[in-house]
């Protein structure tokens, strides 16, 4: 019998955040915050038909500073440890630098993060069909803001930053683009989230 688990959805910058967009000539822009907040939506509608009760970090279309979001989060945690509840964050992002593939960040030596992270990129293969699964990150080439680790380090519950893809690499732009490509990564970490909530 698994634990009851929370799930706090964070849904990166905002319609207001500078960059963060595809820049295709004749293609439609991919704004990397609407992108973000589809993701989250979807995510919180299959949690829902799974009974896995989860809340999203940032409803608002604009940008909350990251100081806000880490203090949103730390109230969600303590009003649901409070209730009985696990509790674990998933921080929903697309990538660029003209690269291609999954990753996902977690901050270093907290182990319930590190197994969610696991357990996500697991799923990514048979989610993300065709797309690499980029796991050592460690060489340089992601290069993140240091505000989305704080988001992984000052929060009180395990946490996990997923780069779905690249907006800025057109195999990865179109995946990111369609509906299909969309239900698939909200899919992905629904399975994740649901083979997690087992491990409690
Ligand atoms: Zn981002």
């Amino acid at each position: 019998m698994s634990r009851p688990l929370s799930v706090f959805l964070d849904n990166g910058h905002g319609n207001d955040t500078p960059g963060k967009r595809s820049s295709f000539p004749g293609l439609k822009t991919l704004y990397e915050y609407e992108f973000n907040r589809d993701i989250v939506t979807l995510i919180t509608l299959l949690l829902e038909k799974a009974a896995v009760p989860s809340a999203r970090i940032v409803p608002e279309l604009y940008d909350v500073s990251i100081s806000e979001r880490i203090r949103r989060v730390n109230r969600m945690v303590s009003a649901a440890s409070k209730d009985g509840f696990q509790t674990v964050l998933v921080s929903v992002h697309a990538n660029a630098g003209k690269g291609s593939g999954f990753e996902a960040w977690t901050s270093k030596g907290k182990t319930r993060s590190d197994l969610l992270a696991e357990l996500i990129l697991d799923a990514a293969p048979k989610y993300l069909k065709g797309f690499a699964v980029r796991k050592d990150v460690t060489d340089g080439d992601g290069d993140k803001e240091s505000n989305d680790f704080s988001l992984l380090t000052k929060t009180l519950c395990p946490a996990v930053l997923t780069e779905n893809l690249f907006m800025d690499t057109l195999k990865d732009y179109q995946f990111l683009c369609s509906h299909a490509g969309r239900v698939a990564i909200a899919e992905m970490h629904v399975a994740a989230i649901l083979n997690y909530k087992e491990t409690l």
